[in-house]
């Protein structure tokens, strides 16, 4: 018996709880919790079998600890917010539950994603016999299996990775995010940082660009050096690794919308007091964006998403570039979600499961680089997310 609960009922929840839903064996038992019980009702009314749907406050360690009691998971998958880790860890700590997430623990009130809030957990973790698998989504999570997967079987040595994230699809919107408005906006206006020598480099947002061609025809997009966590733990788990960067496709319209709603305020942190009332201008602004899970019957197009690698092997220099294409309309279909969740979703099912059958199972608090790449690997072929390797692809990047 391996019973689940998945927290977060937004546009990766879904895909999650749809995923986990395909495969009954693995996932003998569902509980679906979110703060919004209707939207977990929603994802449930589109399963092929029952799931348990329960409203929670994950921000309250009180409340998380009595509803693991009472469900008894074995593993807590958690795609809520980023607010939400510690609070989450903190319970499957107090409840004896393993937990994993896709993305970084981030403090409310800082726009800062660091994995040391998370790390510090290691010791406790260990000593009650737990796991906790942390970045388990696409980027982080599929990016960074991609890069240990290419350090194991192609080179000696890893020297310079570049990620590569391109989103071709088009929703139709002037401006709407893909996934959570609040975080991507957070992400995407950050300093940049890139890793270089040793240490973190910092230069402005969005300030270096080039224009990339996909394979496989998807197209060729402008894409943008930002800062991306699993550079953090990248950096640290492939210490020959010189130079590490992340780049992100972003369309015209995107940017001038972000960089006109950055200027008059509204991407703001810090709260503001209007009408006697104090309101947070970026979380107002989400109030008024499309929700992310909504834009699946409306996005075409393909994400191209990959690690591009250059390292020694045998004593000769090599590039390897390793990616996935996802279409979005492929993805409605079977899940009725958008691919940018999609491709989250299934990475987090994958790595849930890799967990449950036993062949990451490890106490502790782990990157997905620092365990076995290859069943994971296999996994991805069968359950949506295929893809394909290219030696010396030919293109140079700044
Ligand atoms: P959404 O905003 O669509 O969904 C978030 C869900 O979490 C909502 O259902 C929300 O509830 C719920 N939630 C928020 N706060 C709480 C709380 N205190 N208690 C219980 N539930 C809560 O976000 P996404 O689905 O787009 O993203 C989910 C996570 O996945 C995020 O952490 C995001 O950073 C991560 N992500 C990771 C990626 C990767 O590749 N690694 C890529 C994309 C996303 P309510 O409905 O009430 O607001």
């Amino acid at each position: 018996m391996s019973k689940v609960m998945i927290i977060g009922a937004g546009g990766v929840g879904g895909v999650v709880a749809h995923k986990c839903a395909q495969l009954p064996d693995t996932f003998t038992e569902i509980v679906l919790a979110s703060r919004t019980v209707a939207k977990c009702e929603a994802i449930a009314a589109q399963l092929s079998r029952p799931v348990k749907t329960v409203q929670v406050d994950a921000d309250h360690v009180a409340e998380l600890v009595a509803l693991l009691r009472a469900e008894q998971p074995l593993l807590v998958i958690n795609v809520a917010l980023p607010y939400q880790d510690l609070t989450i860890m903190d319970a499957c700590l107090e409840a004896g539950v393993h937990y994993m997430d896709t993305a970084n623990y981030e403090p409310l009130d800082t726009a800062k994603f660091e994995y040391h809030w998370q790390w510090a957990y290691r010791e406790k973790f260990e000593q009650a016999g737990l796991m906790a698998l942390l970045g388990c989504g696409f980027d982080p999570g599929a990016t960074n299996i991609f890069t240990a997967y290419l350090a194991k079987h192609y080179f000696d040595e890893i020297h310079t990775l570049d990620i590569i994230d391109v989103n071709g699809g088009d929703h139709g919107y002037p401006f709407a995010t893909n996934f959570n408005p609040e975080i991507n906006i957070r992400e995407v206006t950050a300093d940049c940082r890139h890793y270089e020598n040793g240490e973190f480099v910092t230069t402005p947002a969005m300030s270096l660009k080039q224009s990339f061609t996909c394979p496989e025809d998807v197209g060729t997009y402008n894409i943008y050096r930002m800062y991306h966590e699993e550079l953090e733990s990248l950096a640290v788990n492939f210490p020959t690794l010189k130079r590490a960067q992340f780049w992100m496709s972003f369309g015209d319209s995107y940017l001038k919308h972000l960089e006109v709603l950055g200027n008059v305020g509204m991407t703001g942190i810090a709260p503001v007091e209007f009408n006697g009332q104090q309101i947070v201008p970026i979380q107002f602004l989400r109030t008024l964006l499309p929700d992310p899970a909504s834009l699946g019957p409306r996005t075409v197009g393909k994400t191209c998403i990959g690690c591009v690698v250059t390292g020694s092997k045998d004593g000769q220099q090599k590039t390897v570039y390793l990616y996935n294409i996802k279409d979005h309309q492929a993805c409605y279909a079977e899940v009725q979600s958008q691919a940018i969740s999609y491709t989250t979703g299934v990475p987090a099912m994958i790595g849930a499961k890799m967990l449950l059958e036993g062949q990451w199972l490890k106490p502790g608090v782990w990157n997905v680089e620092q365990l076995d790449p290859d069943p994971f690997m296999a996994d991805l072929n069968v359950h949506g997310l295929p893809w394909q390797v290219v030696e010396e692809p030919g293109f140079e990047l700044v």
